[in-house]
């Protein structure tokens, strides 16, 4: 770039970062091809293939000529099995008119909060957050407003901790249940709490990110705000996606469900942002959400093995504190008993330089989150890789406090 186009780039961009997942797990793959043995426990994917049947069905649909724009807001049969799964797993009824299909979770999150967000809203975010949240409120031109939960509260959101941050200029709260980073999941008492709350504050929008619905173990079933709080159900906006579920990140397909009004809104961005969604991978979508659902069951069986396996060998390390995820493939352990036992190791940036230097070991520090003093460790990869990694952890922190 020459100094003539030095100052070329807009305030908005210059005011985000690139994704840290994303950059943490693409350093690491180049690590790996550059030959070192790196264990990469940083981005969130699962490490599975798609299911066949999956597959098959975006292979048909290729064959079949299924290669043109679609609607915008996407397929018909696709938007049916959406309201159908709502149906199905929620309770939530929902009309045509009231479902997105985007590329991706992410990209629905992105067309609402340019569909509601004016400048300066404030967007509710709980910490340990999701990375995108507040990027996407700032490209949105919002102010995100970040409320720290406390470990003690295994990361919840309190009632008096969201009344405390609501103000006039309160646009949207963001919930994330089960969480990333923390794996953690509300159960259906403490989002009526926090639906107490929100009833008195007509003028928020509740987005209710769900994505992980599918990847929970430690309650009977998924519940999210609208079962708790019916009442919202005209302001609040349901994210979910087919990426976790059946692993399928790299189709890229997400949707959201809520007001029409609200809907025809996102619509209306995606319509000049993206278009429609990828064809085929609309057909994968759907034979995802309509077939077989063993391979969502097999996928969280597997997750939560690793899980308790992980979770069991961080626990015996002193130093490190860790709550057990209810659902989700991560765990976020505190890490500061750690600090200072080595030179150069006084914060969680350093400790995942210092894993990625000593112990081949990718992770994300909790800074990314909102959350410093902890790192983000995603089980997603084989039961060898993690007794592997598990191990070398173990050993950089024996290491640290013989160095002590
Ligand atoms: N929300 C959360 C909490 C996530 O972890 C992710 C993972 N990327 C997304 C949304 C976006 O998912 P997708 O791949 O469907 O864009
Ligand atoms: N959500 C995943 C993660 O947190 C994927 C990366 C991203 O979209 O930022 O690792």
């Amino acid at each position: 770039m020459t100094n003539d186009l030095a100052d070329v780039l807009s305030a908005r961009v210059e005011r985000i970062k690139p994704s840290p997942t994303l950059a943490i797990s693409a350093r690491a793959d180049e690590l790996l091809e550059s030959g070192k043995p790196i264990i990469n426990l940083s981005v969130g994917e699962p490490d599975f293939d798609t299911p066949d049947h999956i597959k098959e069905a975006a292979i048909k649909a290729i064959r079949d000529g299924r290669t043109k724009y679609t609607p915008v807001d996407g397929i018909k049969a696709l938007k049916q099995a959406i309201v159908d799964k709502f149906a199905r797993e929620n309770q939530l009824n929902y009309k045509l008119n009231q479902v997105l299909v985007s590329c991706g979770a992410k990209h629905s999150i992105y067309n609402l909060f340019a569909a509601v967000v004016n400048p300066h809203d404030e967007v509710i975010i709980p910490a340990p957050y999701w990375v995108s949240y507040p990027d996407m409120t700032l490209l949105a031109d919002g102010t995100p407003v970040i409320v720290n939960t406390d470990f003690a509260d295994r990361f919840k959101l309190q009632s008096a901790q969201l009344e405390a941050a609501i103000t006039k200029h309160t646009r949207i709260v963001m919930l994330n249940s089960p969480s990333n980073p923390t794996g953690i999941a509300y159960t259906l008492d403490e989002l009526k709490a926090l639906g107490e709350v929100l009833k008195r504050h007509p003028r928020i929008i509740i987005a209710s990110d769900d994505i992980y619905e599918h990847n929970l173990w430690s309650q009977p079933s998924f519940s999210n705000i609208l079962n708790a709080c019916p009442e919202l159900y005209d302001r609040a906006v349901i994210i979910n996606g087919v990426s976790k579920s059946y692993a399928m990140t790299g189709w890229r397909i997400g949707y959201a469900a809520g007001p029409a009004k609200i809907i025809a809104a996102m619509k209306k961005v995606q319509s000049q942002c993206t278009s429609n969604p990828t064809a085929n991978a609309q057909y994968a979508a759907l034979a995802a959400l309509q077939g077989d659902q063993q391979c969502v069951k097999m996928m969280r069986d597997a997750y939560k093995e690793r899980h308790d396996f992980v979770v069991g060998e961080l626990q015996t390390i002193p130093g490190i504190r860790c709550v057990p995820s209810d659902g989700t493939f991560y765990t976020f352990p505190s890490i500061e008993g750690l600090y200072n036992k080595v030179l150069g190791v006084t914060n969680d940036m350093e400790m995942a330089e210092f894993l990625l230097n000593e112990a081949d070991i990718a992770i994300v520090p909790g800074s990314a989150f909102g959350a410093p003093g902890h790192i983000r460790i995603c089980y997603t990869t084989s039961m060898n890789n993690l007794v592997e990694g598990m191990k070398r952890i173990k050993k950089v922190a024996g290491k640290l406090r013989i160095i002590t």
